[in-house]
C-alpha cells in the first residue's frame, strides 16, 4: 500500500523489532499521542516495556503478521533484516513506511554501493566476491589492506575481515563461510560523519545538523555536534543525503555514514533507514529529537525545527559502562538515558550519555 496519507495523534503505530531505537521511538510517539504496538521475537525486550500493546512472535508468522496488520494504523521498523515477505504481507494492510524499497536496498551493500555510483556519490572500492579467485583478483584491482564484508546481516564490525596481507586471504574468504560478500578498499579517513534526513511522504526534506563519529571496537563510541568538518564537507555531505533520499522516495528518517578525507572528499558507507545511534545526541542538544522527527514523517505531519539548542557529546553506555550511572547522574551537564536491558554483556548497548556543552562563539 503506497499512499500519502496523514496519520493523525491517535492512530496506532506498529514497530517491527524490540531494540533500543524502537523504544525510544514509541516514548517520542507517546508524547505526541500516538498509540504504538511493538512486533518482535523477544518478550520483555526494550521497546515492549513502554509499548501499548506487544506481539512476540517470530518474523514469519504469517497469522500474527495478520492480527498485527489489522491492529496497527501504519507501520515502521527499527532494524533492517526484516524479510521482504514479512512487509510485504504487512503493506496489504497498512502502510509500511519507510517503504519496501528503501528496505531493500539498506539490507544489501552492494545494493547501496551501486545506488551511491548511480547518483555520482563517491564510494570506496569495491568488488562483488563469489569465489576465491574473485577475492584474488579484486585484491589486486583494489589493493591492500582492504575489508571484506558480508553483503547483509553485518553491524557493530560483525561479518568483516580486515585483509591486510596476501597471505591472509585463503582464511579471510573460508571465514566467511559462502555468504555474499564484497572487497572493499580501505580508506584512510580523517574522521567519520553522519548525515541524518527526514522526508515525509509530501516530499518535504529535513536534515540534521552532521554529527562526527568516533568509533572503538568497531562500535560507535561518541557523536559531536557540531562537527568540525569545512563547509565544503558538509555542504557535500548533505547534498548527497539529500539525492539518496529523494531517489529513494523515503519516507520517514535515514542515516547516511559517511567518510571524510584529508582532501575533503565525502565517501559514502552505508545507509540505515530508520534512527541511529548516532542522532541520540539530537535528545537532548536539537529542537526536534530525531525520534520525534521519525514519528512526523512516517504518519506523514509537518517536519520539526533541527536547530542546535547546545553543542552536544553523545557518549555511549557498552557493558559495564552503564554500571556507573549513580556517576553519570550526578554530573550536571550529563543526560543519561538506560535502555531497560536486563543483563549487560561486552560489546551490548546498554543506554547513552548526552553532554550538554559550552555554545561556541
Ligand atoms: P560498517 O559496518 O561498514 O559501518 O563499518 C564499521 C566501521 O568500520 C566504520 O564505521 C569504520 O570505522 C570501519 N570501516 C568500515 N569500512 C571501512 C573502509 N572501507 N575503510 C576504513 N574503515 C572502514
Amino acid at each position: 500500500m503506497s499512499s500519502s496519507k496523514r496519520f493523525a495523534p491517535g492512530s496506532t503505530i506498529g514497530i517491527l523489532g524490540g531494540g533500543q531505537l524502537g523504544r525510544m521511538f514509541a516514548l517520542a510517539a507517546s508524547r505526541l499521542g500516538y498509540k504504538t504496538h511493538v512486533y518482535c521475537p523477544e518478550a520483555g525486550c526494550p521497546t515492549s516495556q513502554v509499548t501499548d500493546q506487544a506481539t512476540i512472535e517470530a518474523y514469519d508468522n504469517q497469522t500474527a503478521l495478520a492480527s498485527f496488520a489489522e491492529a496497527v494504523d501504519v507501520v515502521t521498523y527499527e532494524f533492517e533484516n526484516i524479510p521482504d515477505a514479512t512487509v510485504e504481507l504487512l503493506n496489504a494492510k497498512s502502510p509500511v513506511r519507510p517503504n519496501a524499497e528503501v528496505l531493500h536496498t539498506s539490507q544489501d551493500r552492494l545494493f547501496e554501493k551501486k545506488l551511491f555510483l548511480d547518483l555520482g556519490l563517491e564510494t570506496a572500492p569495491f568488488a562483488d566476491i563469489a569465489t576465491l579467485d574473485d577475492l584474488k583478483s579484486a585484491v589486486s584491482d583494489i589493493g591492500l589492506p582492504a575489508i571484506l564484508k558480508t553483503r547483509r546481516f553485518g553491524y557493530d564490525g560483525k561479518g568483516q575481515v580486515k585483509i591486510t596481507d596476501e597471505s591472509q586471504i585463503e582464511q579471510a574468504f573460508a571465514d566467511m563461510a559462502g555468504a555474499p560478500v564484497i572487497l572493499e578498499g580501505f580508506v584512510s579517513f580523517e574522521s567519520e560523519i553522519s548525515v541524518l534526513i527526514a522526508q515525509s511522504p509530501a516530499g518535504e526534506q529535513s536534515l540534521f545538523p552532521i554529527a562526527e563519529n568516533v568509533h572503538k571496537n568497531h562500535i560507535l563510541d561518541t557523536s559531536t555536534v557540531p562537527t568540525s568538518a569545512s563547509q565544503k564537507v558538509v555542504d557535500r555531505a548533505l547534498d548527497a543525503a539529500k539525492k539518496i533520499a529523494a531517489a529513494l522516495k523515503l519516507e520517514g528518517l535515514l542515516a547516511v555514514e559517511m567518510f571524510v578525507t584529508n582532501d575533503d572528499r565525502v565517501i559514502i558507507n552505508e545507509i540505515a533507514p530508520r534512527p541511529h545511534n548516532s542522532g541520540h545526541w539530537s535528545m537532548d542538544g536539537c529542537q526536534t529529537d530525531q525520534f520525534e522527527q521519525a514519528v512526523r514523517a512516517v504518519c506523514n505531519l509537518p517536519l520539526g525545527d533541527t536547530s542546535i539548542i547546545t553543542p552536544t557529546k553523545m557518549k555511549n553506555l557498552i557493558g559495564d559502562e552503564a554500571d556507573d550511572w549513580a556517576a553519570y547522574l550526578a554530573e550536571p551537564n550529563a543526560k543519561l538515558h538506560l535502555y531497560g536491558k536486563a543483563e549487560s554483556r561486552p560489546g551490548r548497548k546498554m543506554g547513552h550519555v548526552n553532554y550538554l556543552l559550552p555554545k561556541r562563539d
